[in-house]
């Protein structure tokens, strides 16, 4: 018997060490029953999460336990061949219905052993690279597969790669971008959890693939449990050979080091990140130059995100049409979003690129908690907006989801239900993006203060009929005039709101509450 149980920040925080703990004290006289801790499956409302396995097809899976039911559960399958129904995963549709590429080992491996990796087909994807691949046809590979940079802009990863494999130099870097920052997003943090070596052969394919023999993963030092699984993953990495000089007797060689960044959301922005790196105050430069021809030291630097380096391995392990096989016409293969908010599954999805929002929120997400109504989702953080029940059956592609006026952003999907106000929902948003502006530009810092400052006359019931105009016209010249794209999105969420929710604006003005 296998017992997995769910290790990620998720689990733990709602009470997996205790399970852990009585399932080995439960165990200790049964040395065939081997215990095993897995990341993250996504079924954070789950959690703590538990799989009793007895064969590759018997497998139970039980949630929200504690001490007493998971004694409970393991005292009746000591007894009985039968699972204990009252706390089985009662739906598989939450996973039935994805499509899991980034997330393909999350919450079946275990994170902190290499070995299980490998099982997986683990650096297959470098092996083939090295020794069957040119760096060029490695790109075309990643062309083929239509991949666009998931962590917001949705640039073609392929792109990037080449204009930095194109530069002359001595010296290039990769960096990932694992500076997550949005408010209820998590999509990074648990890939990083649950799966690191899928990041880390990710970047070495990529660091061949440009040139580059160091890697970099600036990572925010809020994730503690994260920072240690990369540790331990590099650690093993460079055992077992993958990282390091020569990688398996190749002329390739590759290093990867961890920067720990102190959680300012600005410096998810790249010149900020690389301003951070070298051990200045991250704030963003005017481009160009482009990181991939000045980047780190001056250094031509490729920088991708979390979730897109992680498709990588499985992109050249499969062929990029594989990938683009996936998803729409422009937006191929999978996306992974962070579905929190209302919901009554809320969690970490992965849905092939075209899927409605519609399907994601009710198939997967098993629609809203109370029974109550959808009213909007808010997609893409803070950089993003309120999209209307209206609207939700816009297929999730980079597309179609900018024409509603939000982003795809890196995957923040926040459900609202018919209770939440809207102004005060944008008022939260900007609240945190005006704090988090670096103060390099005026616009951005004094134009987001006195919008914030207007949005919070409205709210508290001191609002005039003129404050939307100048919401509006203060939001078109923050959005044109800002140097980054902190800047240029911070207005969206009041945009949008305004644009679909008008009448609540004006309701708490005529209102005066
Ligand atoms: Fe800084 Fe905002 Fe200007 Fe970006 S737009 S550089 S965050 S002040």
């Amino acid at each position: 018997m296998l017992v997995r149980i769910g290790m990620g920040s998720c689990g733990i925080a709602a009470g997996a060490d205790v399970v852990w703990k009585t399932v080995e004290q439960e165990f200790k006289d049964y040395p065939e029953v081997v215990l095993q801790r897995t990341g993250c499956i996504g079924m954070c409302y789950f959690e703590p999460i538990v799989d009793i396995i007895l064969t590759e097809d018997l497998i139970f899976t039980y949630g929200g336990v504690n001490e007493d039911k998971i004694k409970e559960i393991i005292n009746h399958h000591l007894n009985c061949q039968e699972p204990l129904e009252k706390y089985l995963l009662a739906s598989k549709d939450f996973l039935t219905k994805q499509n899991r590429i980034a997330l393909r080992n999350s919450g079946i491996i275990d994170p902190e052993n290499i070995d299980q990796y490998i099982e997986k087909g683990g650096y297959e994807a470098l092996k083939k690279c090295l020794f069957d691949l040119k760096p060029e046809e490695v790109i075309e590979e990643v062309k083929i597969s239509g991949l666009r940079g998931r962590g917001g802009a949705g640039f073609p990863t392929w792109r990037k790669w080449e204009a930095t494999r194109q530069e002359k130099s001595d010296k290039k870097f990769v960096i990932c971008n694992a500076d997550e920052g949005d408010p209820g997003a998590f999509m990074d943090r648990s890939i990083l959890e649950s799966d690191p070596h899928a990041l880390l052969e990710g970047m070495i394919i990529a660091g061949y693939a440009i040139g580059a023999d160091t890697g970099i993963i600036y990572v925010r030092a809020e994730y503690p449990l994260a920072v240690k699984r990369l540790e331990i993953a590099i650690s093993q990495a460079e055992k077992k050979g993958f990282l390091g000089s020569n990688i398996w007797g190749s002329n390739f060689s590759f290093s990867i080091q961890l920067k720990q960044g102190a959680g300012a959301f600005v410096c998810g922005e790249e010149t900020a990140l690389i301003a951070s790196v070298e051990g200045e105050r991250g704030m963003p430069r005017l481009k160009p130059p482009f990181p991939s021809q000045k980047g780190l030291w001056g250094m031509p630097t490729n920088i991708n995100n979390v979730e897109t380096l992680a498709n990588i391995p499985w992109i050249i392990r499969n062929g990029g049409m594989a990938f683009a096989a996936l998803g729409t016409e422009t937006s191929k293969g999978t996306k992974v979003f962070a579905l929190a908010g209302k919901v009554k599954r809320g969690g970490l999805v992965e849905i092939p690129m075209g899927m409605t929002l519609r399907e994601i929120i009710f198939d997967i997400g098993g629609g809203i908690r109370d029974d109550k109504k959808i009213k909007a989702v808010q997609l893409g953080g803070p950089s993003g907006g309120c999209i209307p029940e209206e609207l939700l059956d816009t297929p999730v592609d980079y597309e179609s989801i900018t024409c509603t006026g939000a982003i795809m952003g890196s995957g923040g999907m926040i459900v609202l239900d018919e209770t939440t106000c809207m102004v005060d929902i944008a008022r939260f948003f900007l609240d945190f993006t005006q704090k988090e502006s670096c103060g390099k530009c005026v616009p951005c810092r004094i134009g987001t203060k006195r919008m914030l400052e207007i949005l919070e006359r409205i709210c508290e019931g001191k609002g005039v009929k003129e404050d939307i105009e100048l919401l509006e016209s203060l939001a078109l010249e923050i959005k044109s005039a800002s140097l980054c794209g902190l800047g240029q999105s911070a207005p969206n969420p009041v945009l949008t709101t305004i644009k679909y929710f008008r009448h609540e604006y004006e309701s708490h003005i005529e209102d005066k509450k």
